[in-house]
């Protein structure tokens, strides 16, 4: 019999890098070579509608339908000169990925034949056929049909034959059926508020935009190794497998050289993600083997999670050119580190000001500590909504056990800062400001040196870290969009902005001075949100301890952390951002329930599969090989002294029987609980049944199999081990 695990290893080992033809123009020439932006807009559009469009763009002005037409002839025209055949909307549903159909150009002419044609009105609105993407019933509920609509600020871009329209994707009535379109709204939400706050220091600030800055990680896992890892294939992770002797203990992967075929991998995925416009910047080994790691440059936020999406996809095609798999998924190997996406997050003004940056004078510093501390306040208030937001089922690996980053939000601010904060909360007021008469004001907030600040972020074990000019949210899942994050992050943070504001004014219409009121509020938020500063270790149980008695949320369990999102709370900073609505809320919860199940619900059958077909039976296997060995030798050396000879085999030959005893109940009792979870009716409880009764079963039968690994003949086992997985590249 061939062991396909032994043909996969030596193909494995075989391989070399696959080096793709060096590029002759420089990163700056091929940058955006595919991307329809403002340089292209202006060589193919004509001038007045440019200006139009550009205005758009930048101000948020509606879009002019009588322009939709210059403009898609113009992208029509540069598409066709890059071979382009075909246009989709392409958008982000509610299942994690991106999706898209394609259309050709092609119309009737009228006289037998075909042109080549794209209006407006393709550009601007389609309607796929969506009723099989998830919806929460909001579809049937408001008996709408979903339809997709440009989104004009991120350029649309080429793939292969195809011009790709980043699009929002909702119901007729208006609810949001992706994540795209709640951004959009959480963005404007945190422009109005933080521009509002702007005005207090600076009247000429127009607009906030938000940054964003992911940081991607991953594993590559030889193709041939993944073909036959069936559990990698259908599930993204390793449902069984014993840890490999050696892992990540040496320390000695992290930022190591980076092996051959990787870098192969890295140079094309990176020209390609440059002429798609995604300004690659940094990659580097991770901390554990096979874990890997690239950053882009920071983006405006909605630009930047497209340019993820993008990004996801593009490095599954590649991988695959070099016959690598890429995994996403936040945790495919037991006991070594999974894998996260940290969110760096900043607010900007059109004047250039960077609003989470410390300044020179008092007055900027003051500036910079009302971002600060309304950033904070929004953790601490939404702190269990921001962990639903990251939270999923394979996430939930990572999230809910002892890993980075702790299931606890919780926000590290360093020395400097947290000094200042305490400053500025104990300092008697009228020492930290007062007005002096004719000579102005005296403001005693200490200015931070810029270097100092730099060094600030390396407490690793934070979810939530200040790190000098921005918070890196670091508890994001590698698989996740960002927007999910992004979402509540920005709502959060234009509510406590907004709250912020009218308590100062109310405080300034009272006859206080402005820079006084402000000092006010700022010490109350100071006081109120201190209870999410930790700056300690956030694995440890003693912070388990006291962020229990601080009231931070502490709940783990992934389907309930899903509540947060139906929080009263929750729900009003929703809607007085505008964000989301009620119905939109419950029926996005209902898709992340179903999604919950059904993600345990193919790993429970996968292992239920996999033990039945591949485990049991090559341990039987092995056990009938031993049990011949024990009758012979009892043949020759007699009764006696044969099974003393034999008595290892004899203990592996019991050891055996009873853990496949132990993995065929569980697996009966896995089928059982699955029944069970099943006949419940709603999503929520089917979920949390999932969750309580039929994952932790799976936990077991996996206990089972990884010590069947140490003890079956190497030769026997069919599924590639941890080692082969870990250290093949
Ligand atoms: P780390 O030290 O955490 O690995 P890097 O220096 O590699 O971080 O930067 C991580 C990401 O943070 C990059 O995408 C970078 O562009 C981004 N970043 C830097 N400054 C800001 C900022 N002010 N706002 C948002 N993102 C930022
Ligand atoms: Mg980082």
């Amino acid at each position: 019999m061939v062991n396909l695990r032994f043909e996969a290893v030596a193909q494995a080992f075989r391989k070399r890098p696959i080096e793709t033809a060096v590029m002759k123009e420089r990163p700056s020439e091929y940058f955006a070579k595919y991307v329809f932006n403002r340089q292209k807009m202006y060589k193919y559009l004509p001038v007045d509608v440019y200006e139009k469009l550009v205005d758009v763009i930048d101000n948020g002005t509606r879009l002019d339908r009588s322009i939709a037409d210059a403009v898609a002839e113009g992208m029509k025209q540069w598409a066709q000169e890059h071979g382009v055949t075909h246009y989709t909307h392409w958008f982000q549903p509610l299942t994690e990925g991106t999706a898209e159909k394609h259309d050709a150009f092609v119309e009737h002419d009228g006289k037998g034949g075909m042109i080549e044609e794209f209006s407006g009105k393709l550009l601007a609105q389609q309607e796929p056929d969506a009723s099989s993407f998830p919806n929460g019933g909001i579809r049937n509920t408001f008996e709408a049909r979903g339809y997709s609509a440009w989104d004009p600020t991120s350029p649309v871009f080429i793939i292969d034959d195809t011009l790709c329209i980043p699009t929002i994707f909702i119901s007729y009535t208006g609810e949001a059926l992706d994540y795209k379109a709640p951004l959009l709204r959480s963005l404007h939400a945190v422009n109005v508020a933080a521009t509002e706050v702007c005005h207090y220091f600076n009247k000429d600030v127009k607009k906030v935009s938000t940054n964003l800055g992911w940081e991607q990680e991953y594993f590559l896992v030889d193709e041939d190794l993944y073909s036959v890892r069936p559990d990698l294939m259908l599930t993204g992770r390793t449902l069984m497998g014993h840890d490999s002797a050696k892992n990540q203990q040496m320390d000695d992967h992290y930022f190591g050289t980076i092996p051959e075929r990787v870098q192969a991998f890295m140079k094309d995925l990176e020209v390609q993600a440059l002429e798609l416009g995604i300004p690659c910047k940094t990659r580097h080994n991770e901390v554990a083997p096979g874990q890997f790691e690239l950053a882009p440059i920071f983006e405006e936020c909605n630009l930047a999670v497209d340019h993820n999406m993008v990004l996801m996809s593009l490095m599954k095609k590649v991988a695959h050119k070099h016959h690598f798999r890429v995994l996403l998924h936040e945790k495919p190997f037991a006991g070594i580190n999974g894998s996260g996406k940290h969110n760096n997050w900043s607010l900007t003004t059109d004047t250039g000001i960077l609003l989470h940056k410390s300044g020179k004078t008092a007055e900027d510093n003051l500036r910079f500590v009302v971002f600060i501390v309304e950033t904070l306040m929004a953790v601490y208030k939404h702190n269990g909504l921001l962990k639903a937001s990251v939270m999923s089922a394979t996430n939930d690996h990572r999230l809910g056990a002892n890993e980075a980053p702790p299931a606890i939000i919780s926000s590290f601010l360093g020395r400097q800062l947290s000094d200042l904060l305490d400053h500025i909360e104990l300092a008697d007021k009228k020492d930290l400001f007062t007005v002096a008469g004719k000579k102005g004001m005296k403001l005693d907030i200490p200015e931070i040196p810029e270097l100092l600040i730099d060094n600030t972020d390396r407490n690793r074990t934070s979810p939530f870290a200040f790190t000098g000019n921005r918070f890196e949210f670091r508890a994001v899942g590698s698989e996740a969009n960002c927007a999910s994050a992004m979402i509540v992050l920005n709502a959060a943070v234009a509510e406590a902005l907004t709250n912020f504001k009218q308590r100062v004014d109310a405080l300034i219409a009272k006859g206080e001075d402005k820079t006084g009121a402000i000092i006010d509020v700022i010490r109350e938020d100071i006081k109120t949100c201190k209870p999410i500063r930790f700056d300690g270790n956030g694995y440890s149980d003693e912070w388990k301890e006291e962020a229990r008695k601080r009231g931070l949320d502490c709940e783990s369990s992934c389907p309930a952390c899903f509540d947060r999102y139906l929080n009263e709370a929750s729900i009003r900073m929703f809607e007085t951002t505008g964000v989301m609505k009620r119905n939109e809320l419950e029926a996005r919860n209902e898709v992340k329930w179903e999604t919950y199940t059904k993600k345990i619900q193919i790993e429970a059958r996968v292992m239920g599969d996999l033990v039945m077909n591949h485990i049991v039976p090559v341990a039987t296997h092995y056990q009938s090989q031993l049990a011949k060995n024990v009758q012979s030798m009892i043949e020759i050396f007699g009764h006696e002294e044969g099974k003393q000879l034999t008595a290892r085999n004899i203990n592996i030959i019991k050891e055996i029987a009873e853990r496949t005893q132990l993995i065929e109940t569980g697996v009966e009792e896995l089928v059982n609980a699955r029944k069970v979870a099943n006949k419940i009716e709603g999503a929520r409880e089917r979920a949390f049944a999932y969750h309580d009764t039929v994952a932790p079963k799976m936990a077991a039968i996996r206990y089972q199999v990884d010590k069947l690994e140490l003890v079956v003949s190497d030769e026997l086992w069919t599924l590639p081990k941890y080692r082969e997985l870990l250290f093949i590249r």
